[in-house]
């Protein structure tokens, strides 16, 4: 008869152990790897699930997915609390959860949160890597909530910026913004849309607008626009007509079309499934990206499960490495 095996232990990380260890490079190379699975058929994201619980105004959901090519398997589950702030909490919540996938057993339980902007921020900067002209001078940034100041710094190393534009629907947040550039010595004008779009190089679009912010005659050509606040139905945050314009790139196209930034071009009928390219393509060289110097690239980060488990394997190997991970038997 077989010998029941013994449960190895389970790694526990706070969110600050994962603040410690996983930096922007840590997690730029997570997520590029795990679009370029994607992409190759590798890894695949399971149906989101995201519900209103009647409870404290939360939505509540879970993202999982596998990553057949870096053995990752697991689950992102939390939502969004509307009332946290006022009791000096984080609005948005997050744990993930990691599984052996040989054999199903409890693996990791990974604070989200910071992971969460950490894996968002890599995912512009690596369509920044991929599809921004090299020659970027001026960074364009449309938001300065939480998630910006953590696109600003991953962006701002993808290309030799020299100056940060920025627009934000409250103005009085355009210090965090500020703050950063001041820190890293490149040169930051608050500007209004038009001017934005004329002046950008590369913008990051990072808000919770549910109307377009920027239109399609404002943006320079050859500008590179990272779209990574829309990841619900019915939120916007650019004109249909500049997206059925630009050359479209996404995380994921099923997402992309149906919660993402294309879903109005797509419902409108000013785009296909088709016409949108997983930037997993991109990465692994199936598809060649920009064109020319012209061309507007859109890149609709729509956000994976898959990122998050990617990040938080990241952060579970280091933890577990340099002994920084609460081991409990289980
Ligand atoms: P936040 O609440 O801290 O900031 C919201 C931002 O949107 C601020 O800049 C705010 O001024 C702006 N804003 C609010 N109402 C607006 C309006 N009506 N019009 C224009 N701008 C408005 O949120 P955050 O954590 O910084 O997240 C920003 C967005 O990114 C959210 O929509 C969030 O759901 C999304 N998000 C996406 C991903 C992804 O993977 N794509 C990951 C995390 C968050």
């Amino acid at each position: 008869m077989n010998q029941i095996k013994s449960t190895p232990p389970v790694a526990l990380l706070s969110e600050s152990v994962c603040e410690q260890i996983v930096g922007r490079k840590e997690a730029f190379s997570a997520v590029e790897n795990v679009f370029a699975a994607m992409a190759n058929g590798d890894a695949y994201n399971f149906p989101v699930v995201r519900e209103a619980i009647g409870h404290a105004n939360a939505l509540y959901g879970f993202k999982s997915g596998f990553d057949k090519a870096g053995l990752t398997l697991g689950v992102k589950s939390g939502g969004y609390w509307p009332d946290n702030a006022a009791q000096g909490l984080t609005n948005h919540q997050s744990t993930v959860i990691l599984f052996d996938p040989d054999t199903g057993q409890l693996r990791a339980l990974v604070g989200g949160n910071y992971l969460t902007a950490v894996r968002t921020a890599a995912s512009a900067a690596v369509s920044i890597a991929h599809l921004a002209r090299q020659d970027a001078k001026v960074l364009g940034m449309v938001g300065a909530g939480h998630q910006s100041t953590f696109q600003l710094r991953a962006a701002l190393e993808q290309r030799d910026f020299e100056k940060v534009v920025a627009w934000n629907y409250h103005p009085e947040y355009l210090y965090r913004l500020a703050d950063v550039c001041a820190e890293l010595e490149v040169s930051f004008e608050a500007v209004d849309q038009q001017v934005l779009g004329a002046q950008a190089d590369v913008i990051i679009t990072i808000t919770s607008a549910y109307e377009p912010l920027l239109m399609l005659d404002w943006i320079k050509p050859g500008c590179h626009i990272a779209c990574m606040g829309t990841d619900t139905v019915g939120k916007q945050e650019v004109d249909a007509n500049l997206v059925a314009k630009a050359s479209l790139f996404t995380d994921e196209v099923a997402q992309s079309i149906s919660l993402g930034e294309a879903q109005h071009a797509f419902t409108n009928g000013l785009i296909t499934q088709s016409d949108i390219t997983p930037i997993g393509k991109v990465i692994s060289g199936l598809h060649g990206g920009r064109s020319d110097d012209s061309e507007i690239t859109l890149f609709d980060g729509t956000g994976v499960g898959l990122q998050d488990l990617a990040v938080a394997a990241v952060a579970t190997d280091i933890a577990v490495r340099d002994k920084l991970a609460q081991l409990v038997c289980f």
